[in-house]
């Protein structure tokens, strides 16, 4: 049961309107990173969770998730308020409003005139919100690590907003934004490793021939480090074909009748390597046209 309270979860100073800064904040509203991104992401992991612990930490943080919606879709309607206002009411002149709303290289009216100045589930650039930027997977060690990279995509987006405004009030309430998805992403990690047994993931063990070896792919010599050193990997400098021993080709056996369909076709399409065709891209150069007044010279 969700039950609304009145007040937001940190207090909105907005100084000034401003719609161009407004269409910015969309992203953190319903963009890939945003709020409700977040609050979708861990709801749905949430209700089908079955440890209790985590079942809670999800629907906590999906709970605050909704409450950071509140707080960037409240932040975005004061920075539309002006607009919202000039555009119903039609009192400015038609030039200034025009002005006001695509200024500075902004382009807020999208939200201005489709939105009416309202937060709308689109990101900054206009595109609407989707169920794809959830990327859940149903197994907890994988939708863990998922989040704690969420987490800090989030926090990374809210780094570059309280950078592009100088909104004291707006500048503070990014600030606790920000500041919560390090809390988050402090949890997720907590939960992760409190599943003693949390690599890899799933149940399946790895084939231990190719979990521990790393492949130089680059056929150069390349930097070595922890992630690729001896200690660690079995380092293949110049990696073949057919690493399973094999000689790396590809095979399917098919019914007899599908067999002499394939091979029928195969004969149809052949290429001959013999003939050098003539092609609508000869046809249609410039080389004959010159070839004739070459000859008319002659
Ligand atoms: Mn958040
Ligand atoms: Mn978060």
């Amino acid at each position: 049961m969700f039950k609304r309270v009145k007040g937001l979860q940190y207090t909105v100073r907005v100084a000034a309107p401003n719609p161009g800064l407004a269409n910015l904040m969309l992203e953190q509203f319903g963009g890939a990173q945003g709020e409700l991104a977040a609050a979708c992401r861990y709801f749905t992991q949430g209700l089908a969770e079955d440890d209790p612990g985590r079942k809670d930490l999800l629907l906590d943080i999906a709970t605050e998730e909704l409450s950071h919606l509140e707080i960037i879709g409240t932040i975005i309607a004061m920075l539309n308020k002006g607009a919202k206002g000039d555009l119903a009411e039609g009192t400015q002149k038609e030039a200034e409003l025009y002005r006001s709303l695509t200024g500075n290289g902004n382009d807020s009216h999208i939200t201005s005139l489709l939105y009416g100045g309202g937060p709308a589930l689109i990101n900054s650039a206009g595109v609407p919100w989707t169920a794809a930027y959830v990327d859940t997977i149903g197994e907890p060690t994988a939708d863990l690590r998922s989040n704690i990279a969420a987490e800090a995509r989030a926090k990374m987006v809210y780094e570059r907003l309280i950078n592009v405004t100088d909104d004291p009030g707006i500048k503070d309430a990014l600030g606790f934004l920000m500041t919560r998805e390090v809390a988050h992403q402090q949890s997720f990690e907590k939960a992760l490793y409190s599943i003693r047994n949390n690599f890899p993931p799933g149940k399946l063990p790895p084939m231990p021939e190719f979990a521990n070896t790393y492949y130089n792919m680059s056929g150069e010599e390349e930097v070595r480090g922890s992630w690729n050193s001896d200690d660690n990997f079995n380092y293949v400098r110049e990696p073949q074909a057919g690493v399973d021993g094999a000689d790396g080709s590809a095979s399917v056996d098919l019914p007899g009748e599908q067999a002499a369909d394939l091979k029928a076709m195969a004969m149809r399409t052949q290429s001959d390597t013999s003939i050098n065709p003539v092609t609508g891209a000869d046809l249609g150069s410039a080389g004959p046209i010159e070839n004739e007044a070459a000859a008319r010279k002659k």
